[in-house]
């Protein structure tokens, strides 16, 4: 985050007083909501406050998770999701359709198929007089720090009573590379003790050698591995991911056997009994249905957490949180 105005842009910036402050606030709002009375009070916190979900590559978790948790805190909110009807098809640059955008809202919240583009919106909020602060909800097949403010909570609270995520072995299984949850989570994991991760892919979609670099840096245990069944015992958690095919340069996707990077019948006898099965959705064929009713399947709730750690997230940066706990 900038210290001129709090953006989430990339997962490195977070420390774990930070992370363990948004699960708190995350238990907390949930916990106000369920009454009308703590409905309304969360309804007013931000009422003052207007968004801009600027999201011009498809999504629906990360978009209506945020559109809700925006109404949640009562925080107005408007959305572009196809560019070829915004004025940047008159020639407007990506500069000055942000600066519009930043004159009507007091958060942008934006999601582009470019890597880089939400840095590139903090770093010219921080040059203008009216400065708003910019969330990253998917930069490409980059990062997506939002993600994995979710995921962390859900690991914590999944692991709630046995530790959290500190001393957990956690797979990463799919398509690695190209990935930007596991590879936002990935950043995350230097803020916890003991972690060690276990990436299972084929060859061609392997973890990146930056995100490999970042953990050898932070000194976090991980191993790569091409045979799922080796594993599942050893897990506390598998991260599965579906197979980004629309990053396809040269068929990767058709290139690899995916057949063995699924979980189905087959796997679960062997996964431990208390391990949690995550995908950030939407699912492709690696996550059997069957598998849903099973109680180690966590992503349904994974995808409600998000709403939550969203709102969590708005009253941070806003600095309300104070208010939630009066
Ligand atoms: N919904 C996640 C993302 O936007 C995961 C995925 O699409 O596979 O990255």
């Amino acid at each position: 985050m900038s210290s001129e105005v709090f953006h989430i842009i990339d997962p490195r910036e977070f420390d774990r007083e930070l992370l363990d402050e948004l699960c708190e606030i995350t238990d907390t709002a949930r916990a106000v909501a369920k009454t009308r009375e703590g409905a309304a009070m969360l309804r007013s916190l931000l009422a003052d406050k207007r968004a801009m979900l600027y999201f011009t590559q498809v999504s629906t978790r990360t978009f209506l998770s945020f559109n809700n948790a925006c109404h949640l805190l009562g925080i107005g909110t408007s959305e572009i999701r196809d560019p070829t009807i915004s004025s940047e098809v008159k020639g407007e640059s990506f500069d000055d359709s942000l600066r519009t955008f930043s004159s009507y809202v007091d958060v942008i919240i934006m999601r582009t198929p470019e890597r880089g583009l939400a840095g590139r919106a903090a770093a010219l909020m921080n040059q203008i007089p009216r400065r708003v602060p910019i969330i990253n909800a998917g930069s490409g097949p980059d990062q997506h720090p939002t993600q994995a403010l979710l995921d962390i909570y859900t690991l914590e609270r999944s692991f709630a009573g046995r530790g959290g995520i500190d001393g957990k072995t956690i797979g990463m299984m799919g398509d690695l590379r190209r990935g930007r949850t596991v590879r936002s989570l990935c950043y995350l994991m230097k803020n916890y003790h003991d972690v060690r991760l276990v990436f299972i892919s084929p060859p061609s979609l392997e973890m990146s050698n930056d995100i490999k670099k970042h953990l050898v840096q932070h000194k976090i245990a991980f191993s790569e591995t091409g045979v799922l069944d080796s594993v599942l015992s050893s897990l506390d958690a598998i991260y599965v991911t579906r197979v980004q095919s629309e990053w396809d340069s040269e068929g990767e996707s058709l290139k690899a056997d995916l057949d063995d990077f699924s979980i189905g019948p087959n796997q679960m006898p062997k996964l431990n009994p208390e391990a949690i099965i995550m995908h950030p959705l939407p699912r492709g064929p690696e996550i059997d249905p069957s598998v849903d009713s099973d109680p180690r399947a966590m992503y349904w709730r994974q995808e409600r957490n998000g709403m939550w750690m969203r709102a969590a997230l708005l009253i941070k940066i806003f600095g309300v949180e104070d208010q939630l706990k009066s």
